[in-house]
């Protein structure tokens, strides 16, 4: 890390970026982003939306590109999925995130989306990089499931490079031997992302474990951990989802959950000065 130099990295100590997404001001306000893997029908979005800003989430997030595995796989709604996200966000009162998948879709996804992410899969895709750096929005910039720290910090960079300050870094899992679990979630990355960047970083426990059950604890040791929010996958109906249905948490489930989690958060505060 000592032969890198990047604007990612903190070149001045405890100043630390800001990253507002409508009116939430992440690495200030703690962060809990939650939705569906992806967005399937306004009626299914809106039903857990209004369930998760209830418990205490302030992003909604739902895929409209999803990056499946299988092409035969759901592909998401593509542009009636943004539509759909951004109406149930301004109903419910909520700024939306939703991933880009190609670069030529960012600047169009961007005018409906207070966010943007890329994914794993995506992380080193260069152009797609500089693209979401142009766009302007606040960018989540998921780890690729195989990168070092290093590389991720690079991939900021890229974004960075184009004027876009308004990074976020998600730590969602990598690759292990493990096999119980999805990925295996890499909570060391969070003090480590946060000691040699000046960026946010959040927690993406649902791809992490792949796991509804582990979804909480590994949410408190995240908090534990530093991090500066959390995207949690939620669903009305998780019997029902069209993508990621094994790890969709219930939204009763999410509620519980949220609440210890925003409790412990606080608790976490009166010890730490942030
Ligand atoms: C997602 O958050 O919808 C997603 C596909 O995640 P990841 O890129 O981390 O696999
Ligand atoms: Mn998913």
């Amino acid at each position: 890390m000592k032969d890198i130099r990047l604007t990612a990295l903190d070149p001045v100590g405890p100043r630390r970026t800001i990253v507002p997404v409508g009116p939430v001001r992440i690495g200030e306000q703690f962060a809990l982003i939650a939705g569906p893997c992806s967005v399937e029908s306004e009626d299914a979005l809106l039903a857990t939306a209004r369930a998760v800003k209830a418990a205490g989430a302030n992003i909604l997030r739902g895929g409209v590109f999803k990056p499946r595995t299988s092409p035969y796989a759901f592909q998401g709604l593509g542009f009636r999925g943004l539509r759909i996200l951004a109406d149930v966000g301004r109903e419910v009162g909520l700024p939306v995130v939703t991933e880009v998948l190609d670069p030529r879709d960012a600047a169009w996804v961007a005018e409906s989306a207070d966010m943007l992410q890329v994914g794993a899969r995506n992380m080193q895709n260069f152009a797609l990089l500089r693209e979401v750096g142009r766009v302007g929005k606040p960018v989540l910039l998921k780890r690729g499931m195989h990168a070092t720290l290093a590389e991720w910090l690079n991939c900021a960079e890229y974004i960075l490079a184009e004027g876009n300050a308004n990074v976020v870094l998600c730590e969602r899992g990598v690759r292990s031997l493990e096999t119980y679990t999805r990925n295996t979630l890499d909570l060391s990355i969070v003090p480590a992302a946060r000691e040699t960047t000046h960026l946010p970083v959040v927690v993406d426990p649902s791809h992490g474990t792949g796991r509804v059950s582990l979804i909480e604890p590994m949410s408190l040791a995240a908090v534990a951990a530093g991090a500066d929010g959390l995207m949690i996958e939620v669903h009305w109906k998780p019997e029902e989802a069209l993508s990621d249905r094994e790890q969709a948490m219930p939204t009763d489930a999410f509620a519980e959950a949220a609440r210890r989690i925003l409790a412990f958060r606080r608790f976490m505060d009166t010890l730490c000065a942030r």
